[in-house]
């Protein structure tokens, strides 16, 4: 069924975007992987978008799934139904991207196998017993305010490589990476500084060698606004909402992240 909503021509202007600029980057468009931020859109729109990256995808000859990623526990269970049999199949992979509360927990693990925003050791043993409870694994990404700004959750960036250690050393969670939203900056170099630094925790975790960090080497980094900065330094997923799904309605409240 031939598409009017623009999604696919808009979804391949986004790729091409990332493979311009990890090719600038002397990196490899594979090594870049675009995750749909797919807040407020439906789940009829998810699967349309998931379809045409799909065929990206496999016009690309990258077998990987297609990556989701939701704010809000609340839109994750509203869309699972929909979205099940493709994540069964392997298609799909459904990330968390906003800040979770503890006591939806449960509604996280029947719905996401990722986590990209642990930014308390709490939160990350409250999940940690559950997954072992139920002997299962979550992945987690550790979300790190690299620009300190007040409205953005996550730990200092002083502070993130102890985080990611302890994480790290828990049972039944996988530490793949880390994960921050970029400065609300004009200017260019302070946006990319904040990506620098994720990059050097990484860096410094994956090199310290404590249990459970060797694979905590996904830089989840950059949006619509700021791909081609964290590209350059060196983001493994790109988060990427407007430029594929066009302008958001304003929110009635301000977004988790
Ligand atoms: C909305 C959102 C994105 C995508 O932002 P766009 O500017 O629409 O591309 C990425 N990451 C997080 C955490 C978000 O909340």
């Amino acid at each position: 069924m031939p598409s009017t909503s623009g999604i696919a021509s808009r979804l391949a202007a986004v790729r091409a975007r990332i493979d311009a600029a990890a090719t600038a980057a002397g990196r490899a468009p594979h090594d870049v992987r675009l995750l749909l931020a797919t807040k407020t859109q439906d789940a009829a729109t998810v699967l349309e978008a998931l379809d045409a990256a799909a065929d990206l995808a496999d016009r690309a000859g990258d077998p990987r799934p297609v990556l989701v990623g939701e704010n809000r526990v609340q839109e994750l269970v509203a869309k699972a139904p929909d979205l099940a049999a493709h994540v069964a199949a392997g298609r799909l992979e459904v990330h968390m991207i906003g800040h979770l509360q503890r006591n939806k927990a449960n509604q996280l693990l029947a719905t996401a196998s990722c986590l990209e925003t642990v930014d308390t050791l709490d939160l990350a043993r409250a999940l940690s017993a559950r997954c072992a409870r139920d002997g299962r694994e979550l992945a987690v990404m550790v979300q790190v305010n690299v620009s300190g700004e007040a409205s953005k959750s996550g730990v200092a960036p002083d502070h993130a490589a102890e985080l990611a250690t302890g994480v790290a050393a828990l049972p039944g969670l996988r530490l793949t990476g880390f994960m921050t939203i970029g400065a609300r900056a004009e200017d260019e170099a302070v946006v990319r500084a904040g990506f620098a630094r994720l990059r050097e925790v990484s860096d410094a975790v994956v090199a310290s060698g404590a249990p459970g960090t060797a694979e905590a080497r996904e830089l989840s980094m950059g949006m619509t606004g700021d791909l081609e900065l964290a590209i350059a330094e060196g983001a493994t997923i790109v988060r990427v909402g407007t430029a594929v799904f066009g302008a958001r309605p304003a929110p009635a409240a301000p977004p988790e992240v």
